[in-house]
């Protein structure tokens, strides 16, 4: 037995492709420890489960639990200077976070391997002996203020709390977890607490050793592993506290049968229907949660939704367990209604109800549960690796619930089938147990009370079980009826080897219709494929109009498609359809046994495309109130969006798509959609477990079906007609800006989005600004939010557009205007730019070195491989060998290569500074925008006052897609077989 392990090796059940080696081990404080050995991965990843959330907060003090984890991490007796942890994390290509919920603090961090020993140990100070240092306490109360505020206008957060609220008042489900200034500060101070003494207790009563667990994801060895995690967290105090999970229920006989009018921010109708049932983690390997949510949110012919849908009432429909806690939980069913199924309410909630008494009178079927438990065999052991900080998260979450031997799986592989214990929480779903939350901006003027944390407006009726039985009787039942068994379930997963091993895609296939690009799995050999077929149409983006109809055309076809591939999408086959300014894109990915099936299904779709108009009433209502709910973006959105409006060549204001949309009829769909295929070249991608004369034959079926026939759909696009996308290029030394007021007044928040320009793509300037964004943005992060209080929404990130590159700084706020945001930011410049000087050879060189091992990071799996070789295809840069070349790039860089770049592209009065600001005004800063609006302007400061005009006025970078003709295609034949 290992030294330090208290306890025999347990066997740790993990997945059939999984390389991975894993070790439990107790340590002599009781901690509970997962080792995890991946001697491929890049990164190294740890994570922390402490059982305590926001249920343990104290009366008079919500937030507490969150507001500890915001301090935890501030410093530690080992490391006392503040923030260090953090910035260690981020200039070594890591990344650190950490979240509060009902029953558990979460905080985890992920770093490039060669650092993880040294960051390891500063993780595990914060819980060996934290610094919770008096100062910081004011700056993470209006921290966890800030968060607040920005989730108050969250129609999400909103319901949640509300719910919530409508249960016993003095369970702790029904707190507020996220705590405020007010709970925090203001009232702890009236009653003659200090909130820090209280948050030391809390910390103490509930911080030990033996409950907490502890995911450690290394590249060494488990002995090593284990030796180092040994080391550093025996040190942990364990004072045996006992876990107490709260067990009694929150709803008692007066919340349930109950109907709740709510009021939310956003355009729309929702209906959520709730019961409370046995919690799932009980039963995991029967899995009577699972099985009933496959059932009553399925999608196919003859589900709920098949029905909901075609009755025209709702667009969107989901079903599962949300998890209350360990002793009670909740089963909801979640439905978007449309206007008409807001008026036939009843009949929606009495639909539900018919189909979860046909599923009683079916019983529990063993072909459905065996067909459930197949597919979610196949995607356990067939799961794409993912970061290592999610996975540790993943783990840490699971060791409080499950036994070692299933920590990896939690409850994600039903196995045993019982219908006692399906039946069991089948009979949890009747009207007895009912909640019902019907949301609607309808009720607006029409409700009687008012949620105390977020302000929502409600009124709650009672609604017997016997008024349920007479919707249910007087709503015609519209032939609901169990799912067919499943064609989509892959049998062949076997994987097909590549005998030339290639790194890059390559043109596979050119013709006048289309250009194939193609790169088989060498790296993950999993039983799957990634296709995306990308058509440039002109039409599409050529007004207002063409581009609704464009978007309009899609979602009408994958309304269509959803009853047939919604079987393909829970077999692990999904698709996906997009419009875009030069026209949209066809993505489908998962495993490759059956994608061409899927495939030519969604090219016969198009191909065959008729506008049925019930189902275009219904999109054109789902687009409208999307159109109207642009105002509730997030200020931080509206400014992004400016930003975009301002630099693209093509793109429409959204207010003008809205005014379109309304005269949008039938008829100008039925003539725009020929219009739209009438002229397109088709840019296609394929990549996985699909050999490359499959791959030709699939195109060649795709442009048969377009371009081939007596009467074809298609032509070939003319040359001139190859659509590109461009943006405009800024003035140097010039600071444009953009001031605007917030969409929605009644948003207090204000934001800033400070863009600056630097180059079209080319390796030397490019790593050039990577390093200078991995340098600064954590400082930017420090000095802006956390020192300065500016806004808890701040970060300081890379761009690009079109192949123009730059970088952009975001600050959302609630106390100061962006105008007074943007000085902070300038003078944050020259606070920086002594500190670059100042930085000694060798953190320079440790920080070239971090980003080298970033930019060398294997890619883990299929859709990240994609992702990545697609962007280069689509932006037209095709620089498939990028890699190589920066890393060779930024092993030549200098100190003051970089400090050259700054003081020419982005310090305040650099030469060939080109930036551009967007200011969003909050109502808190209305009288700040109107004052501006007179202010004399300075000397380089031009403000944009139509973003149209500005626009036309300047000039473009050139595009990337421009050159097609460098493009020669593989002989097909020659080369793959
Ligand atoms: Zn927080």
């Amino acid at each position: 037995m290992a030294v330090g392990s208290v306890e025999e090796p347990v066997e740790i059940f993990k997945a059939r492709s999984d390389k991975r080696e894993y070790r439990r081990i107790v340590l002599q404080n009781c901690l509970e420890v997962l080792l995890i050995s991946d001697p491929e991965t890049d990164k190294c990843a740890a994570s922390m489960d402490v059982p305590v959330g926001y249920y343990s907060d104290p009366k008079g003090l919500e937030g507490l639990a969150h507001f500890l984890e915001h301090m935890l991490f501030y410093a530690s007796e080992k490391y006392p200077v503040e923030n260090s942890y953090s910035k260690y994390i981020t200039q070594h290509g890591g990344s650190t976070n950490a979240f509060t919920s009902s029953e558990n603090t979460n905080f985890h961090f992920d770093i490039n391997a060669d650092c993880f020993e040294e960051a390891l140990d500063r993780f595990a100070q914060f819980f060996v002996k934290p610094l919770m240092s008096p100062d910081a306490t004011t700056r993470e109360i209006k921290a966890v203020d800030s968060e607040n505020q920005n989730n108050l206008l969250s129609d999400g957060h909103r319901v949640y709390q509300l719910q919530k609220h409508l249960s016993a008042k003095d369970h702790p489900y029904h707190k507020f977890g996220t705590g405020s200034w007010d709970t925090l500060e203001v009232q702890p101070k009236a009653r003659g607490l200090n909130t820090r003494e209280e948050l030391l207790k809390f910390y103490e009563e509930n911080y030990s050793a033996n409950l907490m667990h502890l995911v450690v994801y290394a590249k060494d060895c488990l002995d090593k592993a284990q030796t180092l995690v040994q080391s550093i967290f025996q040190e942990v105090p364990n004072t045996n506290r006992s876990y107490s999970p709260v067990t009694d229920q929150p709803c008692k006989s007066e919340h349930l049968q109950i109907l709740v009018r709510a009021v939310p921010i956003k355009q729309g109708h929702r209906l959520m229907i709730v019961w409370p049932i046995i919690p799932g983690v009980i039963y995991y390997k029967e899995g009577p949660s699972i099985y009933l949510s496959h059932l009553i949110g399925h999608e196919g012919e003859g589900s709920l939704f098949y029905i909901l849908k075609k009755l025209g009432w709702a667009t969107s429909l989901s079903a599962g367990e949300s998890s209350g806690g360990h002793h009670f939980s909740f089963f909801e069913v979640y439905i978007h209604l449309t206007d008409a199924g807001h008026d036939h309410f009843e009949d929606v909630v009495a639909l539900l109800f018919k189909y979860i008494d046909l599923l009683r009178q079916a019983g529990a079927c063993k072909w459905i549960f065996d067909e459930l438990s197949a597919m979610s065999e196949t995607d356990f052991h067939y799961q794409d690796k993912n970061s290592a900080i999610d996975y540790v998260v993943d783990v840490a979450s699971n060791m409080q619930f499950y036994p070692p031997i299933d920590w990896l799986v939690g409850s994600s592989l039903p196995s045993r089938f019982s219908p006692d214990i399906i039946e069991a929480v089948l009979n949890e779903l009747t009207p007895q147990n009912v909640r019902i939350f019907w949301v609607s901006t309808k009720f607006d003027g029409h409700t009687d009370s008012m949620e105390p944390w977020y302000g929502t407006t409600y009124s709650v009726e009672k609604i017997t079980s016997s008024t349920i039985e007479q919707w249910m009787e007087k709503t015609p039942d519209g032939n609901l009826h169990l799912p067919v068994p499943n064609m989509f379930v892959p049998t062949d997963l076997s994987f097909k080897t590549v005998s030339n091993k290639m790194n890059f895609p390559v043109l596979l296939r050119k013709s006048p219709y289309s250009r194939l690009w193609y790169k088989p799995d060498t790296l993950f050999s999993m039983p799957k494929g990634y296709i995306i077929i990308d058509f440039s149409c002109p039409q599409s983006g050529s007004s207002p109009e063409s581009i609704v109809l464009t978007s309009i055309f899609i979602r009408l076809l994958m309304d269509y498609l959803n009853e047939y591939a919604y079987y393909a999408e829970i077999a692990g086959l999904g698709y996906w359809i997009s419009s875009h300014y030069n026209g949209f894109q066809v993505t489908v990915s998962g495993y490759n046994h059956k994608m061409r099936v899927l495939l030519e299904k969604v090219i016969d779709k198009i191909t065959n495309f008729k506008v049925e108009p019930d189902r275009f009433f219904v999109i054109k209502e789902l687009f409208t109130k999307q159109y109207q709910n642009f105002k509730f973006q997030q200020p931080y959105e509206q400014a992004l969006y400016y930003c975009s409006l301002i630099l693209r060549e093509h793109a429409w204001s959204w207010k003008d798509e809205l005014e379109v949309l309304p005269n949008l009829e039938v008829d100008d769909l039925v003539k725009f959609y020929p219009l739209l295929l009438s002229r397109m070249f088709l840019e296609c991608y394929i990549a996985g477990n699909i050999d490359s004369k499959e791959a030709v034959s699939m195109i060649q079926h795709i442009e048969d079906a377009f371009y081939k026939g007596a009467q074809p759909l298609s032509r070939a696009l003319f040359v001139s007609e190859h659509p590109s996308s461009r943006i405009i290029r800024l003035e140097e030394s010039t600071n444009y800006f953009y001031a605007a007021e917030g969409l929605n007044t009644s948003d207090e928040n204000s934001a800033l989005v400070h863009y600056i320009q630097t180059h079209p793509d080319e390796y030397i300037k490019n790593v050039k600004r990577q390093l200078f964004v991995l340098i600064a943005k954590q400082p930017a992060f420090d000095q802006l939010r956390s020192v300065e209080q500016l806004g808890y929404i701040t970060s300081l990130s890379r761009t690009s557009d079109a192949g123009v590159c730059g970088m952009q700084l975001i600050v959302q706020s609630s106390v100061k205007d962006p105008r007074y945001i943007e000085l902070r930011f300038q003078a944050f410049l020259k606070m920086l730019e002594s500190q670059l000087h100042d930085m000694s050879d060798d953190e320079f060189k440790r920080k070239v070195n971090a980003l080298i091992d970033i930019k060398l990071e294997k890619f883990k799996n299929l859709s990240e491989e994609t992702n990545y070789f697609w962007w280069e295809i689509s932006g037209g840069t095709l620089r498939f060998d990028r890699i190589e070349n920066e890393v060779a790039a930024l092993k030549l860089i200098t100190k003051t290569d970089l400090i050259d770049f700054f003081n020419e592209y982005v310090n305040v009065g650099a030469p060939k500074r080109k930036s551009l600001s967007l200011q969003v005004f909050g109502s808190s800063h209305s009288s700040e925008f109107k004052a501006e609006k007179v202010d004399p302007v300075e000397p380089n400061v031009v403000q944009i006052e139509d973003i149209f005009s500005f626009r036309r006025s300047r000039p473009l970078y050139p595009s990337f897609r421009g050159d097609i003709s460098r493009l020669k295609a593989h002989d097909a034949e020659h080369q793959w077989d």
